[in-house]
């Protein structure tokens, strides 16, 4: 009797204590990590009387913190005084921490003179689940504790964002350009209030606590040696949905199975067979509910057994007496016959007893240049070695050339062998090989040959004549110059609407020209907001040097528009519209500071051309080429 009534007070306290720990402690087991934006010598927008936003921000997220933790939450802030944070810096902490939400503070500026005040939430734009869910109630809350109505949610592809490995939030809640709104930020109610909006939004996040995932992997990297991979985890509550992503080495074809779970332990593999390369997974795990769990990068290694090799000479034989360098291509298989994407050490045999110690390129496919001393008289044997195991072997044969012959090499101006070269001789044509390589006969009547060099993209066009007065032409390095060093290895963006196609065109050719790669962002025209999507695209591909926006406006005269504190966006507009208006054509362009969604957005510098929509012919063409001009000397 005793014992049951025990047992009674036993489960009763159990039950009482964790009904409170719902009611009283709603966030137990729930990390979150405050990024108070700016900070230091970077104190962000300034209110009309002063007041710095770094300040603000700060002042909001200590508030936020103290809510946080009264929840039962562990709250970590990536600064908690005012000092100077880089983004980089920002995102380590979160790839340190992994909490299951990060919230970044900021408050919001206008150039144009606004009076309304509204929030505006971004969600990484990289996770639709967990960081779109809090971005909406964050986004509910402030409205209903009244800060503004037109309040705006988007997926947004800032820094702190698009690196973060936790679901992220950037919150800018209000404008402290307006000057009411500086003033009620002043006091501390405007501060309390926006605090308790989040906290509540994080709340209503998290109202089935925390998906928390462990994944059992007993080494990183995790080493596997068939196409397969097999990964076993945990989860604290039903999972749906894991979203996988595979990047590094050259991708292969990707898929995979989340198998039914046992209990909470679930079995994920892959559906289509790995090559051998190194690899990033990022694993995103979706419960019922709606929460996801940080995301998980777990770096992979895979070393498929080899299979076959094969090695071949870039000419079909060496020719007798041949003195120097003899190019020699390597390819190294998987078992499943792919190119084996890994670099292992390999030992070179060749001829008699000479022997070259090396490593096997990445993408399974390794030059190789054998030194050749004239004396070869029988078959060349080559032989590639891994691991005292033989991978390919070939014989080359030794013979009189019976035409004249160039074994050549087509190079850059830093002497780097350039692959993908076409060379146009007699009615016939080759293609470089690896390093730049190539070897071409032709009849001994031709003492001379003419070759036609067609390079890609940002090389010019040459011709060189092979002069061989009667013997055999060995090496023939040839030269390719650049069209413009400038633009050579440049990445530039181009965004405009579909109808502006002919004229956007012709500007993208021209950079090609030049030497740039050149990515076009679609704007499709029927959408409310296409830059949102076109500036999502430019801060996910990070080596982008520079964009060009290229608009159509009700305005009488063009604009030139560049980010706010000038830079190399303000450079090029201002030397654009003097050169312009020093051209015969006279033109007048307005060059200003723009608040355009991808000036203020994006991490590349960016120029914002906005044209009249009535122009005369010709106009906007005679800009972009003036535009180009500009470009070769900018970077
Ligand atoms: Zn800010």
């Amino acid at each position: 009797m005793i014992r049951s009534k025990l047992i009674f007070l036993l489960l009763f306290l159990l039950v009482a204590t964790y009904s409170s720990a719902l009611t009283l402690q709603p966030l137990k087991g729930v990390t979150v990590l405050l990024d108070p934006g700016h900070g230091g010598t970077d104190s962000g927008a300034i209110g009309p009387t002063g007041l710095k936003e770094s300040d603000t921000n700060l002042r909001v997220a200590k508030y936020l913190k103290t809510l946080l933790e009264a929840d039962g939450a562990e709250v970590f802030m990536t600064r908690e005084n005012d000092r100077s944070l880089t983004l980089g810096e920002r995102v380590e902490i979160a790839s340190r921490l992994s909490p299951d939400l990060f919230v970044s503070i900021h408050h919001n500026a206008s150039l144009k003179p606004r009076k309304t005040n509204r929030s505006e939430i971004y969600y990484n734009a990289l996770d639709q689940g967990l960081s779109q869910r809090a971005g909406q109630f964050m986004i509910d809350r402030l409205e209903s504790f009244g800060f503004g109505e037109e309040s705006l949610i988007v997926p947004g592809g800032f820094f702190v964002l698009r690196n973060n490995p936790a679901p992220s939030v950037l919150s800018e809640g209000s404008y402290i350009s307006i000057p009411e709104i500086e003033k009620q930020l002043k006091t501390g109610k405007a501060l309390t209030n926006q605090a308790e909006a989040l906290r509540q939004a994080i709340r209503e996040t998290f109202s089935n606590g925390p998906l928390k995932i462990k994944l059992f992997a007993s080494e990183t990297p995790v080493k596997i040696d068939t196409p397969y991979f097999n990964f076993i985890f945990t989860a604290s509550k039903p999972v749906t949905r894991v979203r996988a992503r595979l990047t590094g080495a050259e991708q292969p074809r990707f898929g995979f199975d989340l198998l039914p779970p046992i209990g909470n332990t679930y079995r994920l593999y892959n559906s289509n067979p790995l090559k051998s390369g190194e690899y990033v997974l990022q694993l995103t795990f979706y419960a019922k509910d709606g929460t996801v769990a940080p995301r998980i990068s777990l770096p992979l290694l895979v070393n498929l057994p080899f299979g076959t090799g094969r090695i071949r000479g870039v000419a079909p034989y060496v020719p007798a007496g041949f003195c120097g360098k003899f190019p020699v291509i390597i390819d190294l298989h998987d078992q499943d016959g792919n190119l084996n994407q890994r670099s292992v050490p390999l030992a070179i045999f060749y001829g008699k007893n000479q022997e070259l110690i090396t490593k096997s390129d990445a993408d399974g496919r390794t030059l190789i240049l054998l030194d050749l001393k004239g004396d070869e008289k029988h078959p060349l044997e080559v032989r590639a070695v891994h691991d005292s195991e033989i991978l390919a072997q070939t014989f080359i044969p030794v013979r009189k050339p019976e035409k004249r012959f160039v074994l050549g090499k087509v190079m850059m101006p830093d002497q780097t062998g350039l692959a993908g070269v076409r060379i146009d001789y007699g009615l016939k044509y080759l293609i470089t090989e690896k390093g730049g390589y190539f070897f071409m006969e032709y009849p001994m009547i031709y003492d001379n040959m003419k070759l036609n060099l067609v390079p890609p993209p940002g090389f010019a066009e040459t011709e060189t004549w092979i002069k061989t007065s009667g013997v055999p032409v060995f090496y023939q390095n040839i030269a390719l110059m650049p069209v413009s060093a400038n633009l050579l290895g440049k990445k530039i963006a181009v965004m405009a609407p579909a109808s502006f196609d002919p004229t956007v065109k012709s500007l993208i050719d021209d950079l090609n020209y030049l030497g740039a790669g050149v990515n076009r962002l679609s704007m499709p025209e029927n959408m409310a907001n296409p830059e949102y999507q076109a500036a999502i695209e430019i801060n996910l591909d990070k080596s982008i040097n520079l964009v060009i926006s290229v608009k159509s406006e009700k305005i009488a005269q063009i604009n030139a528009r560049h980010y706010h504190r000038g830079g190399k966006g303000k450079m090029i507009a201002d030397r654009l519209a003097k050169e312009l208006q020093n051209s015969p054509s006279g033109l007048k362009i307005n060059v200003t500071p723009g608040s355009d969604y991808e000036i203020s957005h994006t991490g590349a510098t960016t120029i914002v051309l906005a044209f009249p929509e009535k122009m005369p012919p010709g106009s906007m063409e005679l800009v972009l080429k003036h535009l180009v001009n500009i470009l070769k000397s900018s970077f």
